[in-house]
């Protein structure tokens, strides 16, 4: 944890009313400008002669790093956790998802193809394999290959080192050993064996925990964990799954496959979320399948998921629809009308904001069913539209649409 401001201040003379308080030797005009300075790390500590050791040895702890960024390629880096729980703050760089491939496979070129191909859309994001983990005698070749698709190699001639343990205690000796030979980027290589999930697990928890709460040099580097090739489908689903929770920063897959892949990009898009900024959308109206003046005008917030959800029906219907998207900060239906970011009044002004009675003939507008305790307040808000309340789910939609 980083030394705020005020941590910092307390320390320094103007806080104590000693000598050299405010002195400006430090090119500050008081100690607490001092204070934010180097809290922000925008000056160097020695500027300040009046330090006392006690801060200095608290000040040097918390710069330590605690979990390294390796650069995998221009675009893709792993590891700079600096919490051990999403909630704590956010975590910063997403678990990258590789898939082993052998360099000397005769089919390396179209399983290289068919990798590359491959990407989903998900909430407005798009998701492709991050890397690929090479083995084998053509490393060179194959790294370039892998590169030209925009894909990260990861393999032993990377320009990083690849420090293998077994265990929490093997991985803590080849760690130091690197440090030691002066090595300064390195990615832990966490080995999965015959071990219980349970047990992997345990080992990269106290390996994170080493790293983000001691902040204990040989284990602050991410590490990777390779899924064994022995295991089946549904194996290696609820494994990467797992590992991608606590606490691997590269999962290597045994091959590609689809089914294993949307699901944990899936997962990771949940995890990676910064909570203190819901996926959102812009609050606007949406058409949909080019709709004309009495298509049916549906209303729900931009919160991203339900936005997602709700246009994935509206595209798939054979006739147009428009969609009004309130603003919300993200909050989805319910949440948004208990934080009052989903009143009468804010639609109201957001349907009048987007000049729908210019857009459409209609003057219907369907409201989401979990905002059915609404319809009279929204009625009375906007006496010109008639206020039709729609369902509970997404997927019942087309159904509600067709019978109305
Ligand atoms: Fe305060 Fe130190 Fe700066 Fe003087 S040099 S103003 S004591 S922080």
């Amino acid at each position: 944890m980083s030394l705020t401001g005020m941590q910092i201040f307390k320390y320094l003379p103007g806080a104590k009313k000693a000598e050299g308080t405010n002195c400006k030797q430090c090119g500050c005009p008081t100690c607490m400008a001092f204070a934010l300075k180097l809290a922000k790390q925008q000056v160097a500590i020695e500027k300040c002669p009046h330090i006392p050791s006690e801060l200095k040895e608290m000040f040097c702890e918390a710069s330590k790093i605690q979990q390294h960024e390796i650069k995998l390629s221009h675009t893709l880096v792993t590891g700079g956790e600096n919490v051990m729980y999403r909630h704590d703050k956010t975590f910063v760089n997403r678990t990258v998802i590789a898939v082993w491939l052998d360099s000397d496979d005769k089919d390396f070129d179209k399983k290289l193809e068919q990798i590359s191909n491959y990407e989903i859309e998900r909430i407005g994001e798009k998701f492709k394999v991050d890397a690929i983990y090479l083995t084998g005698k053509n490393l060179e070749t194959a790294t370039k290959k892998v590169e030209a698709k925009s894909i990260a190699a990861i393999s032993e001639i990377a320009p990083y080192s690849i420090v293998k343990g077994k265990d929490f205690e093997t991985i803590e000796k080849s760690s130091q050993q690197a440090l030691a030979q002066n090595k300064k980027d390195i990615i832990l290589e966490l080995e999965y064996g015959n071990k219980r999930l349970q047990d992997i697990v345990e080992e990269l928890t106290l390996i994170r925990r080493a790293a983000i709460i001691k902040r204990y040099e040989p284990f602050t580097y991410p590490v990777m964990v390779k899924i064994p090739r022995d295991m089946d489908t549904l194996q290696i689903a609820a494994s990467a799954s797992v590992l991608l929770c606590r606490y691997a920063s590269i999962i290597v897959l045994p091959f590609f496959n689809e089914a294993i892949l949307s699901t944990l990009f899936t997962l990771r898009q949940n995890i990676y979320t910064n909570p203190q900024k819901p996926l959102q959308v812009e609050a606007k109206v949406y058409e949909f399948n080019e709709p004309d003046k009495n298509a049916p005008v549906l209303l729900t917030t931009n919160f991203a998921l339900t936005y997602f959800a709700v246009a994935a029906e509206l595209e798939s219907l054979p006739f147009g629809s428009y969609l009004v998207v309130t603003p919300s900060d993200g909050m989805s239906v319910l949440t948004a009308w208990s934080a009052d970011k989903f009143t009468a009044e804010l639609v109201a002004r957001s349907v009048k904001n987007f000049e729908l009675a210019q857009k459409v003939n209609t003057r219907k507008i369907i409201i989401p069913g979990l905002l059915a305790h609404m319809r009279d307040e929204l009625q009375e808000a906007m006496p010109e539209w008639e206020i039709i309340t729609g369902t509970i789910e997404a997927c019942q939609i087309p159904e509600f649409l067709k019978n109305g």
